[in-house]
């Protein structure tokens, strides 16, 4: 294996490019300077990477009740279980749970297996708690999923607006690329609308911290100020202050509205977001440099399931579950069963394991035990569920813990394939580790599965190339270069000789950096759609009981539930353990001491943690991370605190709006 490897970083959707070298120490890594999402930059997190990739903790064998068993007889049990799950109760039974971490080759395998020959739409993926709401907005305002524009674009902007995103610690580069520009350009603005004075706010010329839940009224707001009404914004913020925002959002061509889990996490999040878009269809502000509305999206692939179907309203190939595309996608794949609807999403398919109607249940390369509001819950799915199988690269999750079979995954370092960023640039994962013990590729454990129920032909691949050209292919199948190809077509795009690159590739060498320029959006007619959003309050609200709301997020060296970064004692240093912030004045009332312990109640469960007093919160409202479980720290499962609301287009949960108590906690 060559000693210097060009690869991209495994955590967030910023996309950043890696260097992996060998040296006498080992394996050490640095930004990628020629790669066009981070030139050269890492955050704390990707610089850390190569003191993440030891094999403590791994699953380095297939494991049947917690005892090795061979890969044969493990396939084996899998394709036997689904098989009798189908021929009993049908299709439906049946459900995989993946990831935003898998690579779009194992996403296109598992849609593929799921949707094509088992037959039903029950693959859903962790990227329904991330950006789902984006999809769906981006949907009824575009005609399409699609992200209009490019990480130069805010670069090139007047005016940042950053809502719902604490990208300073969540998307630290692209921060750091938007702070170098401030600094260069010092009239840039940048504009923070957040309940929180998080890191990023108080890099703000303008911070709003508005009353959660209200960025639909502010939006509506500004929509109204473009066109020359009056309105009325009340969201909790000072008047002078939203005077500021709408004069300077309106005097300013070049704008940019990034957004992220703030707005999406919410169960009005799709109509949130359409009332961003709003304003950038009224002012014309779209598919041109410096300008546009933006998702930020937050796993590294995210937007690579969204391209192959990884979501369960999803076909394949930007394809949805219309009569034309279950033709063309039937034909593709030579399968006389795809599915004929979408599936169920993510809240919804633990419910279904839940209540018996899924009988077998492939969970993939995340931790939904902890991670899915009602986290709780989701526990008893599992435990009641008549076979569960893990694949995964860790060994002693929580999820993990709950499945009959365990199935050893490649990490990252080890796997191959593509990945796509929150700028729709495709890049190479490239190993440059030794698979270790019997660990295997997901889409090669999926292929197997596959070949024993009888669709081998369909997935005879040797290669995630093989399957990175099958889904070209596919792209490009039958549309006659029409709007499906411009869509997200990959013409003359080599795996082998893959350089980052944005899609659609129209033309073998040639992405595309911004989308919409042109006026054409995907609807029928060509036009986009401006939403009406009626604003709607969180799902649940404060009582006498539980007077608090919580409002939950990551650490700033942490990611997910701590599997990879938690190797690393640099990052741990940052936050050693979960800690709840409180506004001092909130503190006195509940009598929380700094740094003493608090008891964190929701209506079903509670987690202790370290108090910090944080007066950049609103009173009323705590803040906690999501990192930590009763694996990591006892009882901080965040996740139990939360109710299921999900939004009713995109079926993404509300993970920043929970009722909660507080109380001190004293040990034993
Ligand atoms: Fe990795 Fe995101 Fe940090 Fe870039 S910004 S190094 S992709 S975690």
């Amino acid at each position: 294996m060559a000693d210097t490897i060009r690869t991209t970083c495994p955590y967030c959707g910023v996309g950043c490019g890696v260097v992996a070298q060998s040296g006498d120490d080992g394996w050490s890594v640095r930004g990628d300077p020629d790669h066009p999402a981070n030139f050269g930059r890492l955050c704390v997190k990707g610089a850390a990477l190569a003191e993440t990739i030891g094999l403590e903790g791994r699953l380095l064998h297939p494991e049947w009740g917690g005892k090795p068993v061979a890969w044969d007889a493990a396939l084996d049990m899998v394709a036997d279980k689904f098989s009798a799950a189908v021929a009993e109760h049908g299709p439906d039974s049946v459900a995989f749970y993946v990831s935003g971490q898998l690579l779009t080759e194992d996403y296109y395998v598992a849609n593929k297996l799921m949707k094509g020959f088992i037959g039903s739409g029950n693959i859903d993926t962790n990227s329904r708690l991330c950006m789902s709401s984006t999809v769906a907005g981006h949907v009824r305002a575009f005609g399409s999923d699609t992200v209009p524009g490019c990480y130069e674009d805010i670069e090139q902007a007047d005016l940042v607006v950053l809502v719902g995103s604490n990208a300073a610690w969540c998307h630290p580069v692209i921060f750091q690329r938007l702070l170098a520009e401030k600094t260069r350009r010092p009239e840039l603005r940048i504009v923070v609308v957040d309940p929180r004075r998080t890191a990023t706010a108080e890099c703000a010329d303008l911070h709003l911290a508005l009353r959660p839940g209200s960025d639909a009224i502010l939006f509506n707001g500004l929509l109204a100020h473009l066109k020359g009404e009056e309105a009325e914004v009340e969201c909790g913020v000072p008047l002078d202050q939203i005077v500021t925002f709408f004069s300077w959002f309106a005097e300013t061509e070049k704008t940019v509205t990034l957004w992220s889990q703030g707005i999406n996490q919410s169960s009005s999040g799709t109509d949130k977001v359409d009332a961003i878009i709003n304003c950038h269809l009224q002012t014309g502000r779209i598919g041109r440099p410096g300008m546009g509305p933006f998702s930020l999206t937050g796993q590294p692939n995210a937007m690579g399931g969204r391209e192959v179907g990884g979501l369960a309203n999803m076909l394949a190939a930007h394809m949805g579950f219309d009569e034309a595309s279950i033709d063309r996608v039937g034909r593709f794949w030579d399968s006389p069963r795809v599915a004929t609807k979408p599936g169920l999403k993510a809240v919804d398919l633990f419910k279904a394991v839940k209540d018996g109607r899924i009988k077998a249940l492939w969970v993939m390369a995340t931790n939904p035990a902890v991670s899915l509001p009602e986290a709780d819950l989701v526990r008893d799915a599992m435990a009641a569920c008549d076979f569960v199988v893990l694949s995964d690269c860790e060994a002693d999750t929580d999820s993990a813990r709950l499945a009959h079979l365990r199935l050893p995954a490649l990490a990252w370092g080890e796997k191959d394939g593509t990945v796509t960023n929150s700028e729709r640039r495709i890049s190479r994962q490239r190993p440059f580790l030794a698979p270790p013990g019997e660990a295997k590729p997901d889409w090669w454990i999926m292929s197997q599965v596959a070949r024993r129920m009888g669709f081998g032909a369909a997935f005879a691949y040797e290669s995630a190339a093989d399957i990175f050209a099958e889904h070209c292919r596919l792209t490009a199948f039958e549309n006659g270069g029409s709007r499906d190809l411009d869509l997200g077509g990959l013409i003359g795009v080599d795996y082998e000789a893959l350089a980052p690159i944005q899609w659609p590739v129209r033309r073998p060498g040639e992405g595309t950096a911004r989308m919409f320029g042109n006026g054409r959006f995907y609807h029928p007619d060509g036009k986009a759609r401006m939403i009406a959003v009626e604003p709607r309050r969180p799902a649940a609200v404060a009582d006498e009981a539980l007077p608090l709301i919580l409002n939950t997020g990551r650490s700033r060296d942490q990611w997910h539930t701590m599997t990879r970064t938690g190797r690393s004692p640099r990052l741990a240093a940052h936050a050693p353990e979960p800690v709840l912030s409180i506004h001092p004045a909130d503190a006195i009332r509940f009598g929380l001491t700094d740094n003493g312990l608090a008891r964190l109640g929701g209506r079903r469960a509670s987690a202790v943690l370290r108090v910090a007093l944080d007066a950049g919160l609103r009173r009323g409202e705590v803040f906690a991370p999501i990192h930590w479980t009763d694996r990591t720290a006892s009882g901080a499962v965040v996740g139990m605190l939360i109710d299921a609301a999900v939004d009713p287009y995109s079926g993404q949960p509300e993970l920043k709006h929970a009722p909660v108590m507080v109380e001190p906690y004293a040990a034993g």
